[in-house]
């Protein structure tokens, strides 16, 4: 018999009852008993549009039972190798991938390993310092390991995705993730997946150095024909570009050596912190109890002819101090995976786009880079020079006043009540006052001095492009060099990311197996 696709729903008290779930398959189907064997669940999802408030199921049924999945092989590698600069989510999958090809990867990493990264994020507000090398943004697992986890993704790639899923569970994460249509880690369980996923790549033959920095790539006739780091050059005719959004030094590196690279749009803004408990109300209609997940949301609308959005939203989160650098002030956030902090943040940005850069040189490919740097300076010196970030009340920011007082935030560096207007560009500062006030009356309390603002939100994706052939996803200039991931501008989030690490080692592996 084929399997069937069967819709349920269930009060949130009975969502994670298997037996409520068995006795409304049950119902359905007419049938008398069904063992666990028979029936898979494909998607669950919340539904909080009308009272009672629901979550859905999707679930594959088959009298037959399932059998079990397909347990990947990797075969031992052989003598070819290739480089892969960046060990967050596109360099970790590009890895596994090159190991399913019988490649060899080479991971190198400019920042610690995990536990040792734990101290230097510490030191951010304990002694006001953020090392270069190892921070929110560098370090093993990229920024993906002290991330949100949130693994949403606009991508289509259905098989591929449910695989990165899985890749994540057979690593540590919780088995639910696979069908939550919201899936979310949680940047406490985090850490040790990553850690779990780079011993996976050493047992299965790959090496991962940290404390590894790439400064050169050595090239002969257009051709890749070595790396060089910090720790000396490795020979290679292969190398994945995965170094992520905040690789300046790399961006610059490549334009030194003329090697075309292009500025790219991205968005811009502060962080809004509001209590998750007001969040909750004005989301579910009433109190939330013990049954529903922290409320989230997700919000967006064109001011002035440009878009305004919320960005990584994290229901009882952390709004993190995600600088590279000791001389610039950037924010993040982050929440734990029960999301049972007091506090909901989200990122709220404006679009950013060429005329907004060209100040910084209309052909100038870094354009968008320094635009960037500028913003998060003026961030830095605003809050006192100290990583304090500057801050408003929401209400005061929208009556253009600046805050008497602010109330404690997440941001353990702390923040300094400043006049927003004069850390954002005028025209993000317009409109995102604009957004604000329209989301007041779509969300109870939103635009009220129970929020504050905190800058500046800067990172959201890359300001550079790196180009690259759609067939070969090579460099057109270079031979053997792949642009990827987030840095490069084919990700934006963590399972993009580990997407194009692994379309970047497929190629790889049909062009080591061609020859
Ligand atoms: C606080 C925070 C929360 C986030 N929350 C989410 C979320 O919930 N969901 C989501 O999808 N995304 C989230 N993101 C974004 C997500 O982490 C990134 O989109 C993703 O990590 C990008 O993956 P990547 O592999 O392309 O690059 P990265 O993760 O940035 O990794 C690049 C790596 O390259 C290394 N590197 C850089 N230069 C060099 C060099 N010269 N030599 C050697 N190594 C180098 C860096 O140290 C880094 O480890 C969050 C990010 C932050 C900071």
């Amino acid at each position: 018999m084929t399997p069937q696709i069967v819709e349920i729903r269930v009060l949130p008290e009975q969502a994670s009852k298997s037996e409520v779930l068995e006795k409304q398959l049950c119902k359905k189907l007419r049938w008398e008993s069904i063992q666990k064997s028979q029936y898979r669940i494909l998607k669950k999802s919340l539904d909080a549009r009308k009272n009672p408030i629901i979550f859905r199921f999707r679930i594959e049924v088959s009298a037959n039972g399932f059998e079990e999945e397909n347990v990947t092989k990797f075969p031992t590698p052989g003598d070819q190798s290739a480089v892969i600069v960046g060990f967050g989510p596109a360099g970790m999958f590009a890895a596994l991938e090159l190991l399913k090809n019988g490649v060899k990867p080479i991971v190198i990493e400019r920042g610690k390993e995990v536990s040792k990264r734990r101290r230097d994020l510490v030191s951010i507000f304990r002694d006001r310092e953020v090392n270069p090398d190892s921070n929110y943004c560098f370090g093993e697992g990229g920024a993906g390991t002290f991330s949100d986890g949130k693994l949403y993704t606009r991508s289509k790639k259905r098989g591929d995705i449910q695989d990165v899923l899985q890749t994540f569970v057979d690593h540590g994460a919780k088995p639910e993730i696979v069908y939550e249509a919201h899936p979310h880690i949680g940047t406490n369980k985090l850490p040790g997946i990553v850690q779990n996923i780079r011993e996976s790549i050493i047992k299965l033959g790959g090496e991962v150095r940290f404390d590894t920095k790439l400064t050169d790539i050595i090239l002969e006739n257009g051709k890749i024909c070595g790396a060089e780091t910090s720790n000396g050059l490795i020979p290679t005719n292969h190398i994945i570009l995965a170094t992520g959004h905040s690789a300046r030094d790399i961006f610059e590196l490549l334009h030194n050596r003329d090697i075309a690279i292009e500025a790219k749009p991205f968005a811009l803004g502060v962080r809004i912190e509001h209590p998750q408990d007001m969040i909750d109300r004005a989301q579910y209609k009433c109190e939330r109890g013990e049954f529903l997940p922290p409320a989230a949301y997700s919000l967006v609308k064109q001011v002035k002819g440009r878009g305004v959005f919320s960005f990584c939203m994290c229901p009882g989160g952390i709004i993190a101090p995600a600088m590279t650098d000791s001389n610039e002030v950037v924010v993040n956030g982050w929440s734990p995976s029960k999301r049972n902090g007091e506090f909901a943040n989200s990122g709220f940005v404006v679009e950013i786009g060429p005329n907004d850069w060209k100040r910084f040189g209309e052909n100038n490919p870094l354009a968008a880079m320094k635009f960037q740097e500028k913003v998060e300076g003026k961030a830095f010196r605003m809050g006192g020079e100290d990583l304090t970030a500057p801050a408003q009340r929401v209400g005061d920011f929208l009556k253009g006043k600046p805050s008497p007082v602010i109330q404690e935030t997440s941001y353990l560096p702390g923040v300094k009540s400043v006049d927003l207007n004069e850390v954002l560009p005028g025209f993000v500062h317009q409109r995102i006052r604009g957004a604000i006030a329209a989301f007041g009356k779509r969300l109870k309390g939103y635009d009220s001095n129970a929020g504050v603002l905190v800058g500046v939100e800067s990172r959201t994706s890359s300001p550079v492009r790196i180009p690259r052939d759609r067939e070969s996803l090579e460099h057109p200039d270079v031979h053997g060099l792949y642009p990827c991931g987030e840095g490069a501008g084919y990700a934006g989030g963590i399972m993009s990311a580990a997407l194009d690490g692994i379309a970047c080692a497929r190629k790889i592996g049909e062009s080591i197996s061609a020859k």
